[in-house]
């Protein structure tokens, strides 16, 4: 993993979300970065469970101080990973989450060396280790940029 997150409590390694699990603690953990990938697919939610997870993630997001979330949500071909995608990208566009998120790029318009990358970069230096991965685009992925003056409810 490019960042760690690790518990105040005990001193070890540990998820971003959730209690620790070594001792249990529900302290915020201390991040190592403020960039952070979150696989919103990764337990094979419906679209609306998707939504709704993501708006808590990001809720937790700004509580612990992230600034830039990678969002792994899948190709938009077909199944359930493609409308997931589709989800997210007309809740982004229709402000869904426009409390929190001030802005966003569409991994297939961020490709490597690009205009669009060279921006996003200098708004982000912490995502350069993530974009180098993204080639020609990676249309899996959507960067959003956390608002700084977005509060947690
Ligand atoms: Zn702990």
């Amino acid at each position: 993993m490019p960042y760690s997150a690790e518990c105040p409590d005990c001193g070890n390694a540990r998820a971003l979300f959730n209690q620790c699990p070594h001792c249990g603690s529900d302290q915020l953990p201390i991040l190592s970065s403020d960039t952070v990938e979150i696989n919103i697919k990764q337990d094979g939610p419906y679209v609306e469970e998707a939504l709704e997870l993501l708006t808590e993630y990001l809720r937790k997001s700004i509580e612990i101080g992230i600034r830039t979330v990678v969002l792994i949500h899948g190709y938009g071909s077909s199944g359930k990973g493609g409308r997931i995608k589709w989800a997210i990208h007309d809740a982004l566009v229709n402000n869904r989450y426009s409390d929190r998120v001030e802005d966003y790029y569409f991994g297939e318009e961020v490709a490597y060396g690009s205009p669009a990358y060279h921006s996003l970069l200098k708004r982000r230096p912490g995502l350069k280790q993530y974009l180098q991965r993204f080639k020609e685009g990676n249309s899996g992925v959507t960067v959003l940029l956390l608002g700084t003056h977005a509060r947690s409810a």
